[in-house]
């Protein structure tokens, strides 16, 4: 069983802060500082150089791939972890596309972050090969998979609301009409059960800094299925991903039929070591009882919004199956009443035009935050607190 309460003592939340944002990033673990201080004393300083063998700098990539692997179904050996999110989209859809060479379309949605969508623009503008980017609604996506895509690119869990897609039916529906899913994991590791091997999925790309709690730009993963790992196309070909690095060949070849061809270039090894703190929690975690607390936890919040919060409305959906693990409201005044719960320390964000935004995360938040921040919450809007001047202001990050 998982020991919320144990988990929760594993992370230092400043006093008094209701902590709803741990899906965009998470809090730090307690054990963060002796890792990184481990790091900078016990292998950077005193080992130097040597440290890529002996403190296993070099694969550092592979086994912290393998740690987040085991969260995502992954065998060992088929996730790498490195660079960021928006590179890994890049690296997936590409190699995704190199694999059905006839097809010329990308299907994703009109709800996917949009680092995915430009990203995507900016690799169909270098291949200049008449592509073309789908983003229907989310709902429509199913429909419009057919023999003419080549790639589906499609994040889970909506940003904005939660809404979750139905992964499996969609590989389902993808590889039988013979095209390449990349699954966006972003709000979805950490959050709710995910599993590439019984789902028979393609690529799988997500963060560490939101969920799994690695720390601001901790490093992103991809993950690429068994079928697929001989002929995926490392179309960022640094050394990292060749057969042989240190023969300093100049023509690159890719490392037959390994992980490793997904690898780029020299990883942040102080970022590593603070993802590597972060995973031991997880290693205290079973995913089906965290989405379980998570339903728990996210059902109490919106019953207590909806009955002591007027003119805010549920921009969520209301099956919690259908949703990940963050719960949205629309409110006229949102970016102002967010402000002002930030300013008494509930944590949540805005997402425009009129979103706010709550991470329910059971590794760290309990029903006596859910109480508390739902009294504020009505608080703020009865006494009309949100509409003082300072809460009005629009910071460069919302
Ligand atoms: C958070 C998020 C990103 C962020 O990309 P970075 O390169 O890490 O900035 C990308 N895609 C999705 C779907 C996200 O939720």
């Amino acid at each position: 069983m998982t020991d919320f309460a144990k988990t929760r003592a594993m992370f230092d939340i400043p006093e008094g802060m209701i902590y709803l944002n741990g899906n965009s990033l998470g809090p730090m673990p307690i054990a963060a500082p002796d890792a990184i201080k481990r790091f900078l004393h016990d292998e950077w300083r005193t080992e130097l150089v040597r440290g890529w063998n002996t403190k296993n700098w070099f694969m550092q990539t592979n086994t912290l791939g393998d740690r987040v692997g085991r969260l995502i179904g992954a065998k060992p050996g088929f996730t790498v972890v490195g660079d960021t999110l928006s590179i890994k989209v890049f690296q997936a859809v590409a190699a995704g596309l190199e694999l059905v060479p006839d097809r010329k379309i990308i299907l994703s949605d009109n709800g996917n972050f949009p680092t995915d969508l430009y990203m995507v623009e900016g690799l169909m503008k270098l291949r200049n090969a008449g592509y073309e980017l789908l983003t229907p609604d989310p709902e429509a996506m199913m429909d419009q998979i057919n023999d003419q895509v080549a790639v589906v690119m499609v994040t889970e869990v909506d940003y904005r609301t939660g809404r979750k897609h139905d992964m499996s039916a969609l590989i389902t529906k993808a590889h039988s009409v013979g095209a390449i899913v990349v699954w966006d994991m972003a709000h979805s590791l950490g959050a709710i059960p995910v599993d590439v091997t019984s789902t028979d999925a393609d690529f799988a790309i997500g963060c560490t800094y939101k969920y799994i709690n690695g720390g601001p730009g901790a490093p992103a993963f991809i993950y690429v299925s068994p079928r697929l790992i001989d002929d995926a196309e490392p179309v960022l070909s640094g050394w990292f991903a060749h057969e042989a690095p240190f023969a300093f060949d100049i023509d690159f070849r890719p490392m037959p039929g390994k992980i490793d061809r997904m690898r780029i270039g020299t990883p942040s090894l102080s970022a590593f070591s603070l993802l590597d703190a972060a995973l031991d929690v997880w290693d205290h975690v079973d995913i089906f009882e965290l989405q379980e607390k998570s339903v728990e936890l996210s059902n109490a919040f919106i019953a207590k919004v909806e009955a002591r919060c007027p003119g805010v409305t549920l921009a969520s959906p209301r099956d919690p199956y259908a949703r990940g693990s963050h719960v949205s409201f629309e409110f006229e005044h949102g970016y102002s009443c967010m402000q002002a719960l930030i300013d008494q320390g509930v944590i949540g964000d805005f997402r425009a035009p009129n979103i706010m935004r709550f991470g329910i995360t059971p590794l760290f938040i309990n029903m006596d935050d859910i109480e508390r921040a739902t009294q504020i919450f009505e608080q703020i809007l009865s006494d009309k607190t949100w509409q003082k001047p300072q809460f009005q202001n629009r910071s460069r990050v919302t």
